[in-house]
Parts: C-alpha cells; structure tokens; sequence
C-alpha cells in the first residue's frame, strides 16, 4: 500500500466525527440531567419521609399510651392496621420505663435483628420528653424515638379564678417508643426508576444516532460528491465535472474547484507551448519538430504524396553577433523565422532546429518544386534586407533539400539528417545556395552521432553524470604546483568521453552554456573544499564562447564564489584566442567586469587562430597558454623555439606571464624554461586525474615541496 493509500485508510469520517461530537454531548447532558433528576428526588422523596416520619412518631406515641395506663384502648388495638398500611415502617418497638421491650409490632418477621435503644438513647429521650429523636446510625435504617409521657394536674385553687387558667401540670415519662423506617426502600426505588429511565434515553440514543447518521450524511453528501472530481485532479485528469451544490460553503469550494482547473488548464498549456516552443521565435522547437514531422509523414501515408525536407543555415551568421552583439542577432533570428513563416503555406511546418538553423517540411512537393521554393526564399532574404536599430541586414543562407518519398522509408531523424548533410554541402559549394541530399553513410554517421552527443550531455547535465579532472600547472621558477587546469569528461558505463567527443554537439546544440556553469558550479564546489588544506591552489577554468552569448557570466561567477566563500583570485578563467579576439564586442566587456572582481584570464591555445600579437596588448588577460602544436617538436624545430621565444618575450614586455602546453618530457621542460616560459603543463608534470593534489603536504603539514629531478 502507498504511505498516501495507508493514511486515507485511517482516516475518520467527517459524518462519524460530527456523530461522535453530538452524542458525546449528549450522553454528558443526559448523565447531568439524570444525576440531576436522581438528586432532587431522593431530596425531596427524604424529606417528606421526615415529616411523615415525626406524624407517624406522635401518633405511635399516643396509640401506645394505653399499653402504659393499663388500659383497653381501641386505637392501640389499630396498631397493627395502621402499621400495614406504611409499608416503610419496619418495626415499631415500646420499652418500660426502665428500657425494657413492652411490645413489638413488626412488619418483617427479623425485627429483633435491629438494634435496640441503650441506656444512652433513653437519657437523650428523657431531656427533651416531647421531641423525638432520629438516629441515622443504621443507614439504611433510620430509628425515629420518643419518650411516652403522661401529663397529670398537680393543684386547683378552687378559689383563684385567675388560676382556673394555670392548671399546674405534671410530666412523666411512662415508656418510650422506638420506630424503625426503611429508607432503603425508596433509594431502590428511585435507583429502579432512573434505570429505567436510562434505558429510555439509551433507546433514544440509538434512534438519535440511526436519524442523525442519515441527516449528517445528507447534509455532507455534496462534499462528499466533490471528492471524487478532486481525487481525479490530483492524478492529473483535469477533464472532470465540478458538481453544483445548493449548500453555499460547498458551492463556494465548487467555484474554486472550476477556478483552479481552469487555472491549471492554462498553466498546462502555457508550459506545454514554452516546453514545445522556442523562446526567442516562438517557432516549434527542436523536439516538438520531430513530433510534428511525425505527423505530417503520417499525413503524406494518408494522403499518399510526397514532402520536402528544407534544412536552412543562415551564412556567416557569427558576424552580425560579433559585429553589432547578441541582441542584434537575436533581433535578425526573429525576423528571419517571421519572414520563413509567411514564406511557406500556414499548413507547413516551420521550426527552429537550433543556432541559426531552421527546419521547413512542405508537403505534397517534388524535389524540383522544393528547389524553387529553396531557392526563392534565399534570393528574397537578399533582395529584401532585415533591419533593426535603424541598421540593415541582407542574411544569406545556404538550404539543404531531402525528399520525403511516398511510401514513407525514412524517420523523421533521417530526413533532417540528410537535410543537414546537404546543407553542409551547398556550404561548401559556396553558400546562399542549395543542395539536394545525396547518401553518403560516412557523413550520415557524424550527424546521428552528433545528435546522440547531444542527447547524452544532456542526460548527462541533468543527472550529474559529467566528471572534472584536474592536470598540474608547474610554475617553472620555484618547481611548485598550485594551479590545476579543470577538464570535464563525459562519464558513460564507466567510460570517460573527453571533450573532443562531444564538444561539436554541444557547441552546435547550444549546451555549452550548460557545460561550462555545471564545470564552474562544481570545480568551485570541490575548490572550496580543498583549499581548507591547500590554500594556494587555483584553478583553471575553461569558458566557451556560447558563455558570454547572454551576459550573465560575470554574475554567475561572482554568486558562485561567493557562495564558496573563494576569493575571485582563486580562478583563472581560459578562454580561446577566437572568443578574445573574435567576439569583442560581447566577451571583452565581460572580461573587463571579471578582471575588475579579480578574477585572471588565460588566452588558450595561443597560436592557432588569428595569431596576431598586437591583439595580446589589448588583451585584459595575465596569462598566454602556447599551443602545444609550438611545444611537441620544440627540441627539434628551430622556428617553433623563436616563436616560443618570441611570444614569451612580448608577454613578459606587456606584464603577462606565459605557459606551455604539452611538456612530455624533461629536455622539453628544461628547453621552455631556457626560452623564458613561466609556467610548463603536460603529462611529464602530472595527467589529469581526479586529485591530483593527494599527495601536497596539507596546511598542517610543514611546507617544503620535493625538488624534480
Ligand atoms: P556558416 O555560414 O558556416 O553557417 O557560419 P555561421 O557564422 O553562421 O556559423 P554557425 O552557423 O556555425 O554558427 C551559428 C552562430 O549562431 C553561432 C552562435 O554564436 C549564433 N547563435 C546561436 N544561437 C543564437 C541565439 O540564440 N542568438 C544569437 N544572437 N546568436 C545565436
Ligand atoms: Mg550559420
């Protein structure tokens, strides 16, 4: 069971809570009400027995008189009629004088079993001859007694008419008399009543809960007919039935059920058109293209025609981005996708595959008419020029054309394939052109293998799945190593890709960017860790071009040290010559920005692009890395030994320092420290591996590093 599943299944109802509240309250006001009940009639039942009790108590007393004057009296003889007729006397006892039993009348056969009066309850009776007593000892049997008395005159004065009014009387106590009430009985029968009583109200209970369950449910059953559009919201199904309510709340959750769907809704297919779109032209993107051509190929099926496949690189496009920047470019990339889009059909597809690369399917074509249109759409972005910030733009670009034939034989992978491969190919012919697909399985191959590269590194970024490895920079002056150049490697069942694999497709499916910030954020991330026992090391970074495309780098950078607590001098960013001196107007301002925090830049791969040594005095750059192409022959080849030479000298005269790649053996190290180099790397210092650093002394350590041999 899912932990939700489990949860619900311990869940109470909302009807048996509201149950169990109303007759919990209940039962509490009914065992009041009862106890209630039970007090105020053993109250009142107690007390009218103590005035019946004191009635009973004079009359016994006067009924027993004769049995102390000797007498026959008639109302003594009644005694036993009068007793029959209360059943909640017990006993009535009369003693002597001297408390002792005159006579009994009993109306339980063990009246002898109760205790009878002692000497001290006589002597009580006889201080207050007139009033009785009541002894609650016994409880439940309660002893009521009183003296009997007779009253006899002691004088006349015949001639004191005032004392004919005072006859002087004289008390004595001729006996006593003892009656014994159970009070018992009345408690049995109020406890009988109350129990009865109960039952009732337990009968009622049960009524009550029967009758409120189905008036409870009743009530919430327009919640409960709300669970089950919920419940299918939340497995994602957003097509459901809100149900009206005539209760106001419910109604109200109803309207906000329908709101929130309707939001939800809106959300979705925002997402799904950001996901399906490319963000700058709005055009289907690269992976909804392969969606749609599905479509349209299973069209052609039905239709049984034929389509066009039109791969469109726009020419030398890199220049509108060098020369006038990136918003520019990102201008004419839109402008050139409206103008593809009213050039074709409002059926065909349009689509941006990546870069400038755009993709047209038109269906029902031959390869003839899809030439023309081909060739139409390059002459009308020549003829009609593009423009933007009051500047215009003639764009040229090169169309590969492929046939989707009816039947179908090719995926839609395959169509673009050969499409792409024709428009390498009407590049090579010279551009603003095209070219119509040929096979030609060996270039087939580099393409499919270029969207496979794709598709790893992107799996790769994703999961985390690249791999830093770090190769020594040796400073040639003192023999230490400090700096280490960061390289990324591609990790894939166990193997290790390096970046000349995929490199191409990254840079050709604009996921450089993505490279290069996950190297930073995470050669940054183990930099931090490792200074803790190498303060001084640094690492070399290496940045693409495609990272100083949106000119966030330099904030980038700044917020990842900052969030390694690493001082900006801790990084030596490596670009290549071509960003430096290519892309000026976009990459320059940004170095300047880095420089300025203190970070320090190395041109890579001196040498090998525009090679022109006036550019390194512009250049806001600390340190020159020569090509190794200069290094691997360096011992044999004269020229190569002036150019280092040379390049090391125009470094040090500008306050640059210079390092050299490739030293694979000790005659070549000590060759480049001859000419003047600062700084040597290659597989004689140290391969790149994944701690290259293991084996430096730790701070704690004392510092003194080996000397090389
Ligand atoms: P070629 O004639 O050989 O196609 O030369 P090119 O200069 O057009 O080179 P290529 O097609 O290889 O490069 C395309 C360039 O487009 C590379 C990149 O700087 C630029 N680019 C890619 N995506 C964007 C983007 O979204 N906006 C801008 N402004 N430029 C982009
Ligand atoms: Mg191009």
């Amino acid at each position: 069971m899912k932990p939700a599943e489990k949860k619900q299944a311990t869940h109470r109802t909302l009807v048996h809570e509201m149950l169990i509240v109303q007759l919990s309250f209940a039962a509490f006001v009914g065992v009041i009400a009862i106890g209630c009940v039970w007090w105020v009639v053993s109250w009142v039942v107690r007390d009218n027995l103590d005035d019946w009790a004191q009635r009973w108590i004079v009359e016994m007393e006067s009924l027993g008189t004769g049995l102390y004057l000797d007498e026959t009296d008639e109302r003594f003889l009644e005694l036993e009629n009068y007793l029959a007729r209360f059943p909640e006397i017990l006993y009535v006892r009369y003693y002597d004088s001297d408390g002792r039993i005159l006579y009994i009348e009993q109306a339980a056969d063990d009246a002898t079993a109760y205790p009878e009066l002692t000497q001290a309850d006589f002597l009580i009776l006889i201080e207050n001859p007139k009033v009785h007593n009541v002894d609650t000892r016994y409880e439940p049997l309660v002893r009521i007694s009183q003296a009997v008395v007779t009253e006899a005159i002691v004088t006349i004065d015949l001639f004191n008419a005032d004392s004919m009014n005072e006859l002087e009387t004289k008390t004595s106590v001729v006996g006593y008399v003892e009656l014994g009430l159970d009070y018992d009985r009345y408690d049995r029968e109020i406890l009988g009543s109350v129990a009865f009583g109960s039952i009732f109200v337990l009968l009622a209970f049960l009524a009550m809960a029967v009758i409120g369950r189905i008036a409870l449910k009743r009530a919430v059953q327009p919640l409960i007919d709300i669970q089950s559009p919920l419940e299918d919201m939340a497995k994602g199904n957003l097509d459901i039935q809100v149900p009206d309510s005539p209760h106001r709340e419910i109604a109200n959750i109803g309207n906000a059920l329908k709101t929130a769907i309707s939001r939800i809704q809106e959300r979705d297919r925002n997402l799904r058109r950001l996901a399906n779109h490319d963000a700058l032209t709005d055009l289907p993107n690269r992976n909804h293209l392969i969606d749609e051509l599905q479509d349209r190929m299973e069209q052609l099926v039905t239709e049984r025609c034929s389509g066009a496949l039109l791969f469109i690189d726009l020419d030398k496009f890199k220049y509108v981005n060098d020369s006038y920047g990136h918003a520019t470019g990102d201008a004419v990339l839109i402008q050139v996708a409206a103008r593809l889009r009213q050039f074709v059909r409002k059926d065909d597809l349009v689509a941006r595959y990546s870069g400038d690369e755009f993709v047209i399917f038109i269906a029902g074509v031959t390869a003839d008419r899809a030439d023309d249109i081909a060739r139409k759409l390059i002459q009308d972005l020549r003829e009609y020029p593009l423009s933007h910030s009051a500047q215009s733009f003639s764009v040229g670009c090169s169309v590969g054309i492929t046939v989707a034939p009816y039947p179908p034989i090719f995926t839609p992978e395959e169509l673009i394939s050969q499409a792409d491969l024709a428009c390498r190919q009407a590049k090579t012919n010279g551009r603003k052109r095209t070219s119509h697909f040929k096979a030609d399985e060996r270039q087939l191959d580099s393409i499919k293998s270029d969207l496979d590269w794709q598709q790893k590194l992107e799996r790769a970024i994703q999961h985390d799945e690249l791999v830093l490895e770090y190769q020594p920079i040796m400073k040639l002056s003192n023999e230490t190593i400090n700096n280490y150049e960061v390289l990324v490697r591609l990790q894939e069942d166990g193997k290790l890709h390096y970046p000349s694999a995929f490199l191409s497709a990254a840079v050709r499916f604009g996921i450089m960017q993505d490279v290069d910030r996950w190297v930073i954020a995470n050669a940054l991330s183990q930099l931090a860790e490792i200074r803790q026992q190498h303060p001084n090391i640094v690492f070399n970074i290496n940045i693409t071009g495609d990272s100083f495309g949106d000119g966030t780098l330099p904030q980038f950078i700044t917020e990842t040290l900052e969030r390694n607590n690493l001082p900006a001098s801790s990084i030596i960013l490596e670009i290549t010559e071509q960003v430096a001196i290519g892309s000026v107007s976009q990459a320059i301002p940004q170095i300047t920005q880095l420089v300025e925090q203190g970070c320090e830049f190395a041109v890579d791969d001196f040498g090998t692009g525009y090679s022109s040594l006036s550019y390194l005095k512009k250049l806001p750059v600390q340190y020159i890395k020569i090509d190794g192409a200069f290094i691997h022959r360096l011992t044999e080849d004269k020229a190569d030994q002036t150019i280092v030479k040379a390049v090391s000298d125009i470094a040090h005269l500008l306050g640059k320092s210079t390092v050299a790649e490739y030293i694979e053996d000790e005659k070549t190290l000590n060759l480049v420290r001859k000419l003047g180099v600062d700084y040597a790397q290659g597989f004689f210092i140290g391969k790149p591996t994944l701690t290259p650093w293991s084996n430096l002394p730790t701070r704690s350590q004392v510092v003194q590093l080996p000397k090389r041999a």
